[in-house]
């Protein structure tokens, strides 16, 4: 085994540390639906990465097109020029992206994304002489990346406790799984609407006119895979509408196949004033990420009334060329081989195949929408998140790659995945969850 584990190395994330140092887990190499491990192991990647790799590992043609583009033009000025490869993918997003989602901003990951689109919905307002509209909306259980504009529109406390006052002015809708947990899992119409009303409730707590956006995940994935109750977000999509509040998806996850069609817009027929994307925006092969505006908001953003506003925005590695062909390439096999629609035909079967974990032990809920499963395990007494780190393990010995979070398993395949390799997920979860303490 790799000596890896003796140099402590800093830039592992904190958790995913802690848990290197105790058992080193070393990829080699990756083709298609598998990992290879440094110790010759086959491991079967039933997370697509970190919900990224929606196209499966190591495709040739996106290969092929970033060693192509590296060999061509391997790095352009993002300010004052150009190249042909980001205006095609802007304008191949534009066509992709529901409704007048048509301007498209280049960022390098899903927490520049959100700051980004953080950013352009205060200036939106602002250059429109709504200057007192500063005031964000996110969820409670929401993840929106670690930047400091993401951890304090996030949901999750402990991921900003340590650091101070940070972006001011953010309310966070409920979401918690005590309050939500039927809501969310099961989709029931009931408690959509009821759980909406928090915004109104905030809405009138502070005013409309200082509430510049609301962000939420259309589906809460790296928290729990929280599906949203039905009408849940078409209500949110009135109340901002109602109260001129721009409403963003954080589409990171859920964008690019996902859930059966190419953005959760689409899929929850609600439309948002501005999209956060990245992940599967190259497959995972380098890090893009992009965000979605309508035609007026990005207008306003960059030019203020009567280009009056002065703003710098923009990142040195914005629409990367080496990044952008591996876009480019990626949406190619996404089409290609029709995989947002092989993610819809196949999902009756994966769900059908995760509920058949019903009553196998731990196991308290699954849910399930598109190619994304959660199955909730009952924590361990006194020690929650043991239970699903311990099934983790197993699992990864046993030539399976799953994600936890919390005492949460989450799954969410390459869109690739065969019928018996869902069938392969399911059999070794049912073999392995009875022997975990
Ligand atoms: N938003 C969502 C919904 C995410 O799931 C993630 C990453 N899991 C992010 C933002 C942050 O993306 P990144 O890690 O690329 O910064």
């Amino acid at each position: 085994r790799s000596t890896v584990n003796n140099l402590r190395p800093f830039w592992m994330p904190f958790t995913a540390n802690r848990q290197f140092k105790a058992a080193p887990r070393i990829l080699v190499s990756a083709e298609g639906m598998y990992y290879t491990t440094d110790d010759g192991r086959q491991v079967l990647d039933a997370a697509a990465g970190l919900w990224c790799v929606n196209a499966g590992h190591s495709r040739k043609p996106i290969v092929e097109a970033v060693q192509k583009q590296v060999a061509k033009l391997d790095y352009a000025p993002a300010f004052q020029m150009g190249h042909p490869g980001a205006f095609e993918l802007a304008s191949r997003l534009a066509q992709l992206a529901p409704a007048d989602l048509n301007s498209v901003f280049f960022c390098n990951s899903g927490s520049e994304a959100v700051d980004t689109a953080l950013k352009i919905a205060i200036a939106y307002h602002r250059a429109r002489g709504d200057g007192t509209r500063t005031r964000i909306i996110g969820r409670e259980r929401g993840y929106h990346g670690v930047g400091f504009g993401g951890i304090s529109v996030g949901g999750i406390v402990t991921n900003r406790k340590w650091f101070g006052s940070l972006l001011t002015g953010v309310d966070h809708l409920p979401h918690t799984h005590d309050i939500a947990k039927n809501a969310f899992s099961k989709g029931q119409p009931e408690h959509g609407a009821n759980l909406a009303d928090e915004l109104e409730r905030i809405v009138t707590l502070h005013d409309a006119s200082n509430i510049a956006a609301v962000i939420v995940e259309p589906m809460a994935g790296s928290t729990g895979v929280l599906i949203p109750p039905k009408g849940y977000l078409e209500k949110i999509r009135a109340i901002c509408d109602k109260h001129g509040i721009l409403l963003i998806f954080d589409e990171v996850i859920t964008g690019f196949g996902r859930l059966g069609s190419a953005f959760a817009a689409e899929k929850f027929g609600v439309i948002p004033d501005m999209m956060t994307t990245a992940k599967g925006i190259t497959n995972g092969v380098i890090p893009m990420a992009a965000v979605f505006a309508r035609d007026g908001i990005y207008d306003t953003f960059m030019n203020g009334p009567d280009n009056a506003i002065e703003l710098f925005h923009g990142y040195t590695y914005s629409g990367h060329p080496i990044a952008c062909a591996a876009g480019l390439a990626t949406l190619d096999v996404y089409r290609d081989e029709g995989l947002f629609q092989r993610a819809a035909d196949l999902a009756p079967y994966f769900e059908a195949a995760l509920h058949s974990l019903k009553g196998v032990k731990h196991v308290i809920d699954i849910r399930n929408l598109g190619l994304v499963g959660g199955i909730e395990l009952e924590p361990r007494a006194g020690k929650p998140t043991a239970r699903a780190f311990e099934t983790f393990l197993k699992a990864y010995e046993a030539g399976l790659m799953i994600r936890t979070t919390g005492d949460i398993i989450a799954l969410s395949p390459p869109l690739i995945i065969e019928k018996s390799e869902i069938d392969r997920i399911v059999e070794t979860l049912a073999k392995i969850l009875p022997t975990v303490e």
